[in-house]
């Protein structure tokens, strides 16, 4: 009885200690890096970051973007936040996928309390540039804030965060907004290791990011990190060598009234253009999907973007031909931005036709959590069904056939699967011939080596092509306007 008495004292002495010394973690951090004097704070480096999304196949990293000038600069006070990038790309772009460019690329990206935006930069002698609503970046942007080691701290210390000792380092746990859990790592040094947090991504749900600091030196007077990395779903997005820091510059990002105001965004439209009997062009938006009937059923190529466009593509293929059940998906590729509303297509019940180098991913995108924006998948909890291919792969009633060919040669991706229709000549493609908004017009340099590609796939494969239905872009194309994109030197 009175040795039970005694081991309750001790486990109680113990525990008191334990949350004295986790508690004491924060407040050594805090002194550390000099937070309660922060109410501002840049850093400027220079590294990499990556096209997330974009791998050449789900098992490989994100092709990566070098990055020349990276200059954050931020107000703890107001939650706000401005990102500067300097991107550059030479002439040829990395093995993946990403936006073509070549030269230099400047983002602007802000983040001020519940607001996004992005600012182009001013052309010389140009008008003022007017800020451009971006929303959906607000989590990640607001959630980048606080995972800086000093906004860590202080969004820890604001939001009652819970500690555990875990190996010598100090484990904190908090939630901000509401919403988004953040954990992180701080040592006995009192420097904030590493931080984890998540947002919500259409294709693989909550998603991890995860920011690791290392080689911290005293610049410009604050004990800063020297190295910065970090990764979204498990490969690197950013990779920064600081080159300095500086201690409460004049910062603020007050919301521009265009961007308060700005009108919600315009509903999803899902155009029409029927290429031939039963074979739709689903159009109207960033990314293009087909609709093909077949006897007694209807096969979608590629469902985009998010759960609302792959929805309305959904609706609109029932729509055009009713009463038949959407039985198969097929993915071009698997780039996130043409896959965002995968999930829907399971949810749908439809088989999923695909690459097999796309089968592991799908597995496991089919179950991944989605508790911060739970779709319509996380509700039904449907299995997958999948059919997978490989260089090639076709569907077919008995009358019509579907033909799917995999680009060989093509360092964009290495699943993508055009859709060729031989009776009806028809040949769909996402991102390798996206045909400029006129005719004449030449490709960027980086465009070029795709657009050969693919017609170097058509020749191997003596397709014979009189319409190409390109998935991207505001009109449809044909080999010779191919032909001739590809055989020319592209330009800056
Ligand atoms: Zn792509």
């Amino acid at each position: 009885m009175r040795k039970a008495f005694l081991l309750g004292f001790i486990c109680a002495l113990a525990y008191v200690a334990a949350t004295t010394a986790q508690q004491n973690a924060l407040q050594t951090a805090a002194s550390t890096l000099g937070v309660a004097n922060l109410k501002t704070l840049e850093f400027k480096g220079s590294g990499r970051n990556f096209s997330v999304g974009q791998n050449y196949t789900p098992a490989e990293p994100w092709p990566a973007v070098p990055v020349k000038e990276f200059t954050a600069t931020m107000n703890f006070e107001t939650a706000s936040m401005r990102v500067d990038l300097l991107r550059e790309m030479g002439t040829v772009m990395p093995r993946g996928g990403g936006a073509p460019f070549t030269g230099q690329q400047r983002q602007i990206q802000f983040v001020s309390g519940n607001y996004a935006w992005n600012m182009p930069p001013a052309a010389p002698g140009g008008p003022a540039p007017q800020a451009a609503p971006n929303a959906a970046a607000q989590p990640e942007r607001m959630l980048a804030l606080w995972a800086t080691p000093q906004g860590f701290v202080k969004a820890a210390m604001a939001n009652n965060a819970t500690t555990r000792q875990a190996r010598g380092n100090t484990e904190v746990f908090f939630t901000v907004g509401g919403k988004y859990k953040m954990t992180g790592t701080i040592n006995p040094q009192g420097q904030v290791t590493k931080v984890q947090t998540w947002i919500d991504q259409s294709i693989v749900g909550d998603m991890l990011v995860e920011t690791t600091y290392s080689g911290y030196q005293s610049m410009g007077g604050v004990m800063f990190p020297s190295r910065i990395l970090q990764t979204q779903d498990g490969y690197p997005a950013l990779e920064l060598t600081v080159s300095g820091v500086t201690a409460n510059p004049a910062f603020d990002a007050p919301v521009p009234d265009t961007v308060r105001n700005a009108p919600p965004p315009p509903a999803v439209v899902v155009a029409v253009d029927k290429l031939g009997d039963g074979v739709y062009y689903l159009t109207g938006g960033s990314h293009h999907s087909l609709a093909i009937e077949m006897r007694d059923h209807i096969v979608v190529v590629d469902t985009p973007n998010n759960e609302e466009r792959a929805a309305a593509v959904l609706a609109k293929a029932k729509e055009l031909i009713p009463n038949k059940p959407i039985r198969f998906v097929a993915t071009s590729h698997h780039h996130w931005d043409h896959l965002g509303g995968i999930r829907t297509a399971i949810d749908e019940g439809a088989t999923i036709v695909t690459h097999q180098s796309n089968k592991a991913f799908l597995e496991r995108v089919a179950k991944t959590p989605h508790t911060l924006v739970p779709d319509r998948l996380a509700a039904s909890k449907k299995p997958l069904k999948i059919q997978t291919m490989g260089d090639r792969g076709q569907l077919t009633d008995g009358t019509r056939t579907i033909e799917f060919h995999r680009l060989q040669g093509y360092e964009h991706t290495g699943d993508m699967m055009v859709t060729y229709l031989p009776k009806e000549k028809i040949l769909a493609e996402p991102d390798a011939f996206t045909p400029p908004p006129k005719a004449g017009m030449p490709l960027v340099v980086t465009a070029v080596p795709s657009a050969k590609a693919l017609l170097a796939n058509i020749q191997r494969l003596k397709l014979d092509v009189a319409v190409i239905a390109p998935f991207h872009g505001n009109r449809k194309t044909d080999v010779a306007e191919l032909a001739n994109a590809a055989g020319a030197t592209g330009t800056n």
